[in-house]
């Protein structure tokens, strides 16, 4: 019989040191593992690289049967297992890429309680049915427990059985643990495996070494060779939006002589196997990928991530951009804000399921995209983390955007918009702004407007960066289900007709911004 409570202090630090070799804890770790010598059932939201793995691991080896660890990631179980062998932990994995012999051996072993850690795939837990009793087993732990909820971004189906563990092995202390963060995520995690008391553990999501960098996505090869070039020797990940993307990216970085590979789920699963393996052990630079790379990777130096499309959600994007800097060292991120991106991520929100919640996930993500004050306060503020100040590290710190008076400008825009009848998207508002000899725009008959090429004076670029800000100020909106044509709202006639002030923030040089981000 074992006693949860007696678990001392000096034990497990012994056993963090005799196993992992470490001299301390991180911060709730040791509150986690005491909680789980208690008995008791346990959230753990954790960012990626905060040190999920020890909150089961090292109780796995103090308690005195089988823990058992469902994990989504059957790629990397194996390596997961060689680490914990190499570090003295009885530890195996099952899953489907083995035969029946092999599974023979650990069933055994299980029978002979011989391991401290068994790694399963969901959709293979059957097979254990008939082994696993409340007396063999002494912890559960569910690792990337945010794939329960379909209301987090990387749901498999295969979770949502997990439930019946608790109904099963009731007195068996289950630990869920993920990076996901937001709050109806955290809920839904709770409810659908029925641990509706479970100790709450959500540790800082701030990661001081991240550098935060947004820009346009103009010529976006250009600056990634430009960013690439400056950072020699550096391992990183491109997340892109498709597996064509990947490849011609990779691709045209090769030509340049960049290290790069592309990596999608699409590929055999050797050739993943032997990509990931190869950036793992510095034996390739780059990594062009879609968001299918990296879950789990354990790469500690890798030192910049960037995101040639906006991802659809925060909460994905903090946790791909975690991936960067996971042994502490200063690491870059940049991601590409483009509205053509933004008009197409809103189409796929439009047709999912929970339309509500993705649409206005996206909207926060465009905020931060979009934001004029410091960015990591932004996004900490989305995982309810409310900071007073600015974290200096982010590009809006280091390069505070200046206002200006921008009110004649917020007047042509406006009305110009109103002219159109709110029918038209941005694009042909700032074309008729410009005056464009377009097909489009003559054949509209756009040329007869009295707004017609009010606003030469200003780029194509720079006018569609002001109107953004417009909608960001709430004097437009975009009619996402009308062929994303621009509107007025009630607050522009404050503008137009009542003598209201705007103050738009300049668009940055792009020439400046490439100088001071460098590698310095
Ligand atoms: P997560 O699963 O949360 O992404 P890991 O469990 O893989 O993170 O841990 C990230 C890194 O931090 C690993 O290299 C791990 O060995 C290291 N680590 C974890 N706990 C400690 C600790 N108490 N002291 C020092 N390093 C630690
Ligand atoms: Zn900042």
């Amino acid at each position: 019989f074992f006693n949860f409570a007696i678990m001392e202090k000096q034990q497990m630090l012994n056993t963090l040191k005799e196993y992992f070799g470490y001299d301390s804890f991180r911060p709730l770790q040791e509150n986690i593992i005491q909680s789980i010598f208690d008995g008791n059932d346990n959230l753990v939201i954790m960012p990626t690289g905060g040190g999920k793995s020890i909150c089961y691991q090292l109780p796995a080896i103090l308690l005195p049967k089988l823990t058992i660890v469902i994990s989504p990631l059957i790629a990397l179980m194996k390596d997961q297992v060689d680490g914990l062998k190499a570090n003295g932990i009885e530890a195996e994995f099952l899953n489907s890429s083995q035969d029946a012999a092999d599974q023979e051996s650990i069933f055994q072993k299980i029978d002979k309680n011989e391991l401290k850690l068994l790694y399963i795939a969901p959709e293979s837990l059957q097979v254990l049915d008939r082994f696993l009793t409340e007396e063999t087993i002494s912890l559960i732990a569910i690792d990337e427990a945010h794939c329960i909820s379909s209301w987090g971004h990387d749901f498999r189906p295969a979770y949502t059985q997990l439930g019946y563990l608790k109904k099963r092995f009731s007195k068996t202390p289950i630990v869920a643990l993920t990076a996901t963060a937001d709050k109806a995520t955290r809920h839904d995690i709770c409810q659908q495996l029925n641990i509706p008391d479970a100790e709450k553990h959500i540790s800082s999501f701030d990661r001081k070494n991240l550098s935060l960098e947004v820009r346009q996505g103009i010529k976006r090869f250009e600056q990634i060779s430009k960013f690439v070039k400056s950072r020699p020797n550096e391992s990183g990940i491109i997340y892109c939006l498709s597996r064509k993307n990947t490849e011609e990216l990779a691709e045209k970085l090769q030509q340049k002589g960049f290290d790069a590979k592309a990596y999608h789920a699409g590929l055999k699963h050797e050739e993943r196997e032997s990509i990931q393996d190869d950036f793992i052990n510095d034996k390739t630079e780059i990594i062009c990928a879609t968001v299918a790379f990296g879950m789990g990777i354990d790469k500690s130096n890798i030192r910049w991530v960037i995101h040639y499309n906006m991802p659809k959600n925060l909460e994905g994007y903090y946790q791909e951009i975690g991936r960067a800097g996971r042994d502490g060292l200063p690491s870059d991120t940049l991601l590409f804000h483009s509205y053509a991106d933004v008009v197409q991520l809103q189409r796929f929100a439009e047709n999912t399921k929970n339309k509500d919640i993705q649409v206005a996930k996206l909207d926060r993500m465009k905020q931060y995209a979009e934001a004029l004050t410091c960015r990591r306060k932004i996004l900490l503020s989305y995982f309810g983390e409310i900071k007073q100040e600015d974290c200096g590290n982010c590009d809006i710190c280091k390069n505070p955007p200046q206002f200006f008076d921008g009110t004649v400008a917020a007047q042509k825009a406006l009305s110009c918009i109103y002219r159109l009848k709110g029918k038209e998207p941005i694009t042909t508002v700032v074309d008729v702004l410009r005056g464009s000899q377009n097909e489009q725009t003559l054949s509209k008959n756009y040329d007869r407007l009295k707004t017609y090429g009010i606003g030469q004076d200003i780029s194509w670029n720079n006018w569609q960066q002001y109107i953004l800000q417009l909608i960001n100020l709430g004097y437009a909106e975009i009619a996402f289900h009308q062929g994303n044509a621009l509107k007025l709202t009630k607050h522009a006639k404050e503008v137009l007709f009542e003598g209201k002030k705007v103050h738009l923030a300049k668009v940055p040089d792009r020439k400046l911004q490439t100088a001071t981000t460098g590698k310095t």
